[in-house]
């Protein structure tokens, strides 16, 4: 099966709620032109740079998702390009988007990003940190950035039913922070889970986005 093909397989088993983030990190320009051609608009890199540099070079109707850690000083340089991250977790990285967004005139959409793994190298928050964090008087003070949900990655496992619970924690990570700050808020809708391996028991879950790569590219280089 070509790219076209296997992009056109994922994307005819999502059900209408679902969206599909192309993760193109380390593949070449000409796949994601491909990929592009098929009607993919949304990409996902995890690199500041490689996203820049990407991005640069490729139609300006992409919208990029940054899915990756964000160091503060690569903030300045990534804004401009980006249209959603998803790692946001910390404050110090929330003040510091917020007064660049400001700086550059844009709004950026963010999700919060939790550790719902087992492994312990994988960035994110917890839900009492989430919770300080959104009650923080830094956060009260912020007004170029718009939290729409939440992102985390499942244990890198076979085990379909811890992957699954995983997946439900996140869910209810996000129906607890809708109810106690983000009731009126429309914006607040995005569980961004699910990869290659385990989309569909994100989907099963609830995702809203999910971040597929080498199902789509074939293996990383
Ligand atoms: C690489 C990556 C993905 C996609 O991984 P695949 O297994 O290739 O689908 C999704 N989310 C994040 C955060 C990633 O870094």
């Amino acid at each position: 099966m070509n790219l076209k093909d296997r992009l056109i397989r994922i994307q005819s088993a999502l059900p209408p709620a679902v969206r599909l983030i192309a993760v193109s990190k380390t593949q070449p320009l000409e796949a994601i032109q491909d990929a592009y051609h098929s009607g993919q608009r949304l990409f996902g890199e995890n690199k500041p740079q490689e996203l820049v540099a990407k991005a640069g070079q490729l139609p300006a109707d992409i919208q990029w998702h940054l899915i990756g850690h964000l160091q503060t000083n690569k903030v300045k340089m990534v804004l401009p390009y980006v249209s959603m991250i998803h790692s946001m977790d910390s404050d110090r990285l929330l003040i510091q988007i917020d007064k660049e967004a400001a700086r550059i005139g844009k709004r950026i959409d963010c999700l919060l990003q939790f550790h719902i793994a087992t492994e312990e190298t994988k960035f994110g928050l917890n839900l009492p940190e989430a919770e300080e964090l959104l009650q923080s008087e830094a956060y009260s003070a912020l007004h170029n950035i718009r939290i729409c949900g939440v992102m985390g990655m499942a244990s890198f496992s076979d085990d379909s039913e811890l992957v699954l619970s995983e997946f439900l924690e996140l869910k209810d990570i996000f129906l607890q922070l809708k109810q106690k700050f983000f009731s009126e808020n429309e914006n607040f809708k995005e569980l961004s889970m699910g990869m290659s391996g385990d989309y569909l028991l994100a989907i099963q879950a609830g995702s809203t986005l999910v971040r597929v790569g080498s199902a789509i590219f074939g293996s990383r280089f």
